[in-house]
């Protein structure tokens, strides 16, 4: 089995690299950002709970993206691997994720953390915004969403760091290349 987390800034690219990894690898995707959107659209109960939150780019509870990852789980067993893409974003949420693994009787193969500088973060986050209609690609939300990013979801590098489960992908150049950078990781995992 193969489970990956994809690790990096808001903006770094983990959603279109995402798309290209799962394919590749038959992965079940589980991006609790694009759930929390989906229940947000749907105006469910759970989305009418987040959605400000996450128009002005806080995190949502650790509780509630532990019910989404624990479904996601217990629904796809038999699935070849898992790839989790903004998640966990706290440490808490890696703790937890841990125990639900086990729970599960899978390990984790590896965390790609793919690099890029902050300045071009932002610039690729606005450009986006033009196109995504994502409420908190504008500014003042990605503003928030890096103070959120630096204080509580970096110090989750130490923590796979520590297990020796952290691997750094360069993630500035065309999409192909980065690609190829997280394959060749993968291969070597
Ligand atoms: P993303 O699509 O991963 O950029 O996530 C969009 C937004 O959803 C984030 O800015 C948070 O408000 C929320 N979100 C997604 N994943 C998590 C998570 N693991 N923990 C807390 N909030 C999350």
């Amino acid at each position: 089995m193969l489970n990956i987390i994809l690790f990096g800034p808001p903006g770094a690219g983990k959603g279109t690299q995402s798309q290209f990894l799962r394919e590749k690898y038959h992965l079940t995707y589980i991006s609790t950002g694009e759930i929390l959107r989906e229940e947000i659209a749907a105006e469910s109960e759970l989305g009418l709970q987040v959605k400000e939150i996450i128009g002005k780019g806080g995190l949502v509870s650790d509780e509630i993206v532990a019910r989404i990852i624990e479904k996601k789980l217990s629904e796809n067993v038999n699935s070849p691997g898992f790839l989790f893409d903004g998640y966990p974003r706290t440490v808490p949420q890696a703790d937890i994720l841990d125990d639900l693994l086990q729970k599960y009787n899978m390990t984790l193969s590896g965390v790609l953390s793919l690099e890029v500088p902050e300045e071009m973060l932002i610039e690729r986050m606005l450009e986006r915004g033009k196109v995504s209609g994502r409420a908190d690609d504008n500014i003042d939300s990605i503003k928030h969403r890096f103070v959120e990013y630096n204080e509580k979801t970096q110090p989750v590098m130490g923590f796979y760091e520590a297990k020796g489960n952290l691997h750094a992908v360069n993630g500035v150049g065309e999409i192909p290349q980065i690609f190829a950078n997280l394959c060749s990781v993968i291969e070597s995992i």
